[in-house]
Parts: structure tokens; sequence; C-alpha cells
């Protein structure tokens, strides 16, 4: 009986440093190639094609894309901040909270959501571009509020409230804002109650 099949064999294509998301760390790792063989009697002898690169860490073992290799946190964070800002910035225009106290109020809310100071004058500028007229904040809040996980839209909405609350307004009002901006970000209207308790109190921390 001729016993035949096919393995994969995989052989080192480079080494390196990357950001494993595994390790939450700088670690090393290696790039490997994976080449499927024909085998004859278990020895690999004709190779069929590669299957692909794949990075490996050295320290998890976890496996990767190679893509991972472009994958910088500190460069997902700067966005991250980024897009939570232009979501308030949104928020504003269309609520129409862009008074003195909001800009205050919103400032304060990004400081406290992202540990970082942004100048009036940014916040102003920003302001001032999202209310141009080709400007639709709605969309921009139902496109980049969906990239966001649950917890960050609850944050969101804590410091949507803040905002609002930078004038004097009645709780129905508060509310009310509250409810359509968590529809706008695509949150369950049915849990709307259970949702505007937790971000009362997330909002209440953040004051
Ligand atoms: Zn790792």
């Amino acid at each position: 009986m001729i016993i035949w099949g096919t393995t994969n064999l995989k052989s080192t294509v480079g080494t390196g440093i990357f950001n494993c998301p595994q390790c939450q760390s700088e670690a090393p790792y290696t790039l490997k190639k994976a080449t499927q063989f024909f085998t004859l009697y278990f020895i690999p002898l004709i190779p069929l094609g590669s299957q692909g690169q794949f990075v490996e860490c050295n320290q998890c073992k976890g496996t990767f894309t190679e893509e991972i290799l472009n994958y910088d946190p500190e460069e997902e964070e700067r966005a991250t901040q980024a897009a939570v800002f232009r979501i308030l910035v949104a928020f504003m225009v269309k609520f129409h909270k862009t008074g003195e106290h909001h800009v205050a109020a919103c400032q304060r809310a990004y400081s406290r959501l992202l540990d970082t100071e942004v100048p009036t004058e940014i916040v102003e500028r920003e302001l001032e571009l999202a209310m141009k007229p080709d400007s639709i904040p709605e969309n921009y809040i139902a496109s980049e509020g969906n990239t966001f996980a649950t917890e960050a839209k609850l944050q969101i909405l804590a410091s949507a409230r803040n905002i609002i609350l930078a004038e004097d307004v009645d709780n129905e009002h508060v509310q009310n804002l509250v409810g359509e901006f968590a529809m706008m970000l695509n949150l369950p209207e049915d849990d709307f109650e259970q949702i505007y308790e937790v971000v009362t109190e997330i909002a209440n921390a953040q004051m």
C-alpha cells in the first residue's frame, strides 16, 4: 500500500518587533510562510504552493495576518480621540448647543473622557466647519458613531448630557435630546430608560 498525502511546512521569512494586540505590548515576532507539500510515506516531496504568510508572536505564540505589522496603537488612539471629538462637535451643531458654556462643557467632557486638553480655538474652528451648509452632522454621527463599541457610545452620550446641562434646561429636555442622540448612535430604543440611567451615572462621575 502506498501512503500519500499533504502536509504544511512552515519556514521563517523574517523577524522583528511588533505591537502584539494579545500581549498588549511590543514583542518580538517571526514572519512565517506555510507551504503545502505532497507527501509520500509522510515525507514531503513536492511543494504544492504557498499557503500564505503569517506573523507569530514569540511571546504569546498568537498568530496574526501580516497586516498586524502596520498596527500602531498610538495612531489608533489619536484616531479615536479625533473621532470622539468630531462626534461631540456634530452633536453640538445638530442640537444647537454651541454657546460659550457649551464649548467649555465640551472641553471639560473631552479632557475627562480622553485625558487630554483641547484648546477653545480648536473647538470653535471645528464647530464652524460642522456648521457649514454642506455639512450634515447627523450623517456623520450615524456613520462614525457606528464604529464605536456600546461602552464608548455611553461615554459619548454622558459627555453630551453634560454639554446640554451647561445651560439651565429642564430634565425632560435633557432626556429627549440624549434619547435622540442615542438613536442616532444606533442604541436600542427599547432599552432607553435603562441606558439613560447608566448615562446619568457616568455623566455625574464625569462632572
Ligand atoms: Zn503576543
